[in-house]
């Protein structure tokens, strides 16, 4: 799976994935990350990559054709999806994630400014993401996130399969809480029954807590799931002074 990402600020990506999983990725050449200067692009003396509004206004706008001689001088085929960071975009998720890792390449076109000249959104790119409903000075830090939220979508950048499909909401819930050593910390104590050795016990405390973690912090997500019975009854054991402390937060 290959990365090529269009800046105008390369310099911005030195060390973000040179740490972790994504770093394990990049040595054994599960991913490639090339980070691509728009100002290589340009044809001018000064290699201007923005200019004013037509129009009038504030600020300044990307222009189109160097992003348009990027983007054909590294899409591999036809098929590669080009995605422009942006606020207006399809909300950046894990089904996207998950849609956008079985591609071999992917381009990012980060803006800046007041973003970018609208042919690029019309004629160019196969859709805009968006990381939240916020504005960032650019779309760097966006790219940033989508390159990390894809991977962990590509076969062996996770060691574990099993833990990436017990992460929040790849199965529509929010995933237990964990703990670690030591059991008893500062009088705080890990739950009983991640020692009883019942694996069984266990997994069904985990469903019963993850089940419950999203009622309390995220049931816009339980809306689109068809709960089981067991799944109701569950969510109907919630105690009542849980179930109060959301109500007042609603
Ligand atoms: N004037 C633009 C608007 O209102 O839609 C915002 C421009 S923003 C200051 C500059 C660039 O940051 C955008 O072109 C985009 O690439 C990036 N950006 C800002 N917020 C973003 C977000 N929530 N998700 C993804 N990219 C974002």
């Amino acid at each position: 799976m290959r990365f090529d990402i269009i800046t105008i600020f390369p310099e911005m990506f030195g060390s973000v994935f040179s740490k972790g999983v994504i770093k394990k990725a990049l040595d054994k050449g599960l991913i490639e990350v090339h980070v691509h200067n728009l100002r290589d692009f340009t044809f001018d003396k000064h290699k201007q990559i923005d200019d004013r509004p037509f129009g009038g206004g504030q600020g300044m706008v990307l222009k189109s054709e160097p992003i348009f001689v990027a983007v054909e001088k590294f899409k591999r085929n036809e098929k590669t999806p080009v995605y422009l960071l942006s606020p207006q975009g399809r909300k950046f998720d894990f089904r996207l994630a998950e849609e956008l890792a079985q591609h071999p390449q992917v381009i990012l076109i980060c803006g800046r400014y007041e973003g970018v000249d609208e042919r690029v959104i019309q004629y160019l790119v196969t859709g805009e993401i968006s990381i939240g409903d916020y504005i960032l000075t650019g779309g760097e830090p966006a790219a940033i996130v989508v390159v990390d939220g894809i991977s962990r979508f590509i076969p062996q950048v996770v060691g574990n399969v099993e833990s990436v499909k017990n992460d929040s909401f790849y199965e529509g819930l929010l995933e237990f809480p964990q703990y670690t050593r030591p059991r008893n910390f500062r009088g705080m104590e890990v739950p009983e029954v991640l020692f009883s050795g019942d694996h069984s016990k266990i997994e069904s405390w985990r469903r019963k807590k993850s089940l419950e973690k999203t009622w309390l912090q995220r049931a816009d997500l339980l809306e689109s799931r068809k709960l089981s019975a067991e799944e109701k009854k569950i969510l109907e054991q919630i105690p009542t002074e849980k179930r109060g402390k959301k109500d007042e937060s609603d």
